[in-house]
């Protein structure tokens, strides 16, 4: 039985190719967009990289079109090279927002155009748009309101998204670790020509804590630590006390059942926390402070923090333990500039994630660090997360980052503001209002 035969032949006489050898999926598209080794060559990429540089592609520029018309008009166009035949066009292998656009010939063998470009065998479109959606603030409902909508095939089912968000989680990670190490030593230097008479390596930092709840259990808590100099962020805690797969079990967390069952899943449990807000505060701040040094081989001599609030009361005590070794604690007034600019980072965390909206901690975590490295370097941090996470970016979202973050520079700069802290910590407030201002058109 030849290959080669005409789909009208094949209609009219019944005659049946056996085409599943070659059709058959290569991939197992349950596992295939999810792949974490497709994910990591990328990150550690990344981090190797002495200056943060992210290239420019000029074969990137994604449109949105009615496949059906488009692809129907065309075929009304074009000829096949090989056999100067009619061809059509049809889709086939759907995953996610990618698939393949078959090309069918009455005599030459079908041939496939992937839609979309590959990140090892996984579409990078998936990835690419479950990360643009979630810094609008979309999650998977969202996304699939969004496809439905716009007469886009059926999208991820809920556990391939987890799994997607796993993988963007720990590239965001790695790449949001080499711009705090960067914000740190930009504190350094800031540090070295302030104050002469101290050294460059013990900073002056302050910190701020947010949380969201929901219910009586369930809490996510990101805590940040500013340096005094910059502005910047140089370290962030996320904690949780919710898990996804833990909340089935919450009356029955006594059985013997149970703690079978926890023994399997405690390593990849993501409640990290058991306690109020408050301390969940401090627990983090004192777990930054003691991770300094290997971190960034500085210490945090001295500390601003809310005279009145649990958080310095705790750092206060953990000083005096021995704890942490703080030099001088210095409190902070009301509508101090430090408490400005925190305020404007717990914003940018919580408007990826709506409050009132219940996401999994993973979601917190994700979000709480796209938004530190929008906070400390715009919206050019969006590229490195990208670039971070194996996808290739095009004219277009260079074009569109570099517009707004030379806007906002512009703009901060025109309101003068001076060259002493309180002014450039009001330039910088005043370009992270931009920030969120750009967000909401
Ligand atoms: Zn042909
Ligand atoms: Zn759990």
């Amino acid at each position: 039985m030849p290959r080669k035969c005409s789909r009208i032949r094949r209609a009219t006489e019944k005659v049946h190719l056996s085409r599943t050898k070659k059709r058959k999926n290569v991939f197992n598209p349950k596992t295939v967009e999810t792949d974490k080794s497709s994910f990591d060559p990328s990150a550690k990429k990344f981090k190797m990289q002495k200056e943060i540089l992210v290239p420019r592609d000029s074969s990137v520029e994604y449109r949105i079109l009615n496949f059906i018309t488009v692809f129907a008009a065309l075929s009304n166009y074009v000829k096949c090279k090989s056999c100067d035949g009619e061809v059509k066009f049809e889709t086939a292998s759907p995953r996610g927002l990618g698939f393949k656009i078959i090309i069918l010939c009455d005599k030459c063998e079908d041939r496939a155009i992937n839609s979309s470009p590959f990140v090892k065998h996984s579409y990078e479109i998936n990835r690419r748009f479950i990360f643009v959606m979630r810094v609008l603030g979309i999650g998977l409902k969202g996304a699939a309101k969004f496809c439905g909508l716009m007469d886009m095939p059926v999208f991820l089912t809920q556990k391939i998204y987890d799994l997607i968000i796993d993988n963007i989680y720990s590239c965001v990670k790695v790449a949001t670790e080499k711009l705090f190490e960067k914000a740190c030593a930009e504190e350094k230097d800031a540090t070295s020509e302030n104050q002469v008479d101290e050294r460059s390596e013990e900073l002056t930092v302050a910190s701020d804590g947010t949380w969201k709840k929901r219910g009586f259990s369930s809490l996510h808590g990101v805590t940040s630590l500013i340096g005094y100099y910059t502005g910047k962020i140089i370290d962030i805690v996320v904690k949780s006390s919710y898990c996804k797969q833990c909340e089935p079990w919450k009356n029955k967390n006594n059985t013997e059942e149970y703690s079978k069952w926890y023994d399997d899943h405690k390593d990849i449990c993501s409640a990290n926390y058991n306690g109020s807000s408050g301390k969940m505060d401090v627990d983090s701040v004192i777990e930054m402070f003691r991770r300094s040094m290997e971190k960034y081989n500085v210490r945090y001599r001295n500390y601003i923090g809310d005279g009145d609030s649990e958080t310095y009361s705790g750092i206060l005590k953990a000083a005096s333990d021995g704890e942490v070794e703080v030099v001088k604690l210095l409190e902070r007034c009301v509508g101090n500039s430090t408490q400005n600019i925190n305020e404007r980072y717990n914003q940018l965390i919580w408007k990826m994630t709506p409050k009132i909206i219940p996401c999994g901690s993973k979601v917190v975590e994700v979000v709480a660090h796209i938004a530190a490295g929008m906070f400390n370097e715009g919206a050019i941090s969006l590229l490195y997360f990208m670039n971070a996470m194996g996808i290739s970016i095009g004219p277009a979202a260079h074009t569109y980052v570099e517009k707004a973050d030379a806007d906002r520079i512009m703009i901060s700069n025109s309101r003068t503001h001076g060259n002493t802290h309180e002014g450039r910590m009001a330039r910088r407030q005043s370009q992270l209002d931009l920030l969120e201002a750009a967000d909401v058109d």
